[in-house]
């Protein structure tokens, strides 16, 4: 008996002191490391213009000048100043002139790069489009602007100036051309690749040219609204186009005016029912197709100068009348499994 409770004596000592080093060893520890790393949360640049800045300290210098709203991830701080990354830069901005936590949807869920990387892999590649675009691509676009934190606004589809707005300030961080508009190179940029005006033929992605079985999983690969590239096999040119509808086949108009120019520049300047070998990009994967040149029926983009639209057919994909497979159509596909983007 006596023993026992000398032996639990012992024992609560012995507990005792453990709790005090290991309280000793967190002081310690916390008095010998200044920068304190914080899990990644996101900072909002609240005058009107901040220097980041080499070091922290008034004297460093200042790496980048930050406008009023710029969203920067927060990597750590040190006495008044957060160590921050904004685009390619890493730096030191003063801890008053940031407001942390606001205007970006990453911040209340405390993410990291990581699980914004892994976010936006969950939601997709959006394919290029710009101001006046709508419709599921343009959501896209939007919900992969609002992980990354620059994108406040609702997810309506609209690329309205909301979006052109989220758009620039992706751009500036990362270094691009602000021009407002998702581009290749923007959207590369966002999931974190390089863009092709720095990429040489060993960087560039590689796509395989794939056959679309159009009644078996075409129509669904590329959704009604979608945005997409076609490359004109022959002549290496391409434009953007948007499909609006089509059951038997892919009923599409060009994107823009300058669109348009492109696709009838590749008719030699007149319109045809001519059918040519086509690549259709779209959603990071080529498929081969066949397309006509002719405007015709249902238009529902007004100012991109195509007076109707046009037909995209794919491996077993039917024509509007004769409701068949058009063999001129057909050959025009595996003409194009031929080429590669
Ligand atoms: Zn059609």
């Amino acid at each position: 008996m006596q023993y026992e409770l000398k032996q639990s004596r012992y024992c609560l000592r012995m507990l005792q002191a453990g709790v005090c080093l290991l309280m000793i060893l967190c002081v310690v520890l916390t008095a010998c490391v200044p920068e304190r790393a914080l899990a990644a949360s996101y900072g909002t640049v609240n005058c009107s213009s901040l220097n980041l800045r080499k070091k922290a300290s008034k004297d460093s210098k200042a790496l980048q000048t930050l406008d009023q709203g710029t969203t920067v991830e927060i990597l750590g701080e040190s006495g008044e100043w957060y160590k921050v990354t904004y685009g390619k830069y890493t730096g030191y901005v003063m801890k008053k002139y940031i407001n942390k936590g606001k205007n970006s949807t990453s911040a209340s869920k405390s993410s990291s790069s990581s699980s914004s990387a892994a976010s936006l892999k969950s939601i997709g590649k959006p394919s290029p489009c710009s101001v006046g675009d709508g419709g599921s691509n343009v959501k896209k676009l939007q919900k992969c602007l609002k992980a990354l934190g620059y994108y406040t606004g609702a997810i309506d589809g609209d690329y309205g100036s909301g979006t052109k707005s989220a758009v620039k300030k992706l751009q500036k961080a990362k270094g691009l051309k602000q021009t407002g508009n998702a581009d290749k190179n923007t959207i590369a940029a966002m999931f974190g690749e390089s863009v092709s005006s720095s990429s040489s033929s060993s960087t560039a992605k590689t796509y395989t040219t794939e056959r679309l079985n159009w009644f078996k999983n075409g129509s669904s690969r590329i959704p009604k609204g979608s945005t997409f590239t076609v490359k004109d096999c022959k002549t290496g040119k391409t434009f953007q186009c948007k499909r609006w509808s089509g059951a038997n086949h892919m009923d599409s108009e060009p994107l823009t005016k300058s669109d348009t120019a492109t696709m009838k520049s590749i008719y030699g300047g007149t319109w045809s029912w001519k059918r040519r070998p086509i690549l259709v990009k779209y959603d990071g994967r080529v498929y081969a197709a066949s397309m006509n040149g002719m405007p015709h029926g249902t238009t529902t983009i007004d100012n991109n100068n195509f007076d109707g639209h046009f037909c995209i057919h794919f491996y077993g994909s039917k024509t509007h009348g004769t409701k068949k497979v058009d063999s001129t159509h057909q050959n025009c596909v595996s003409q194009a499994m031929k080429y590669t983007w």
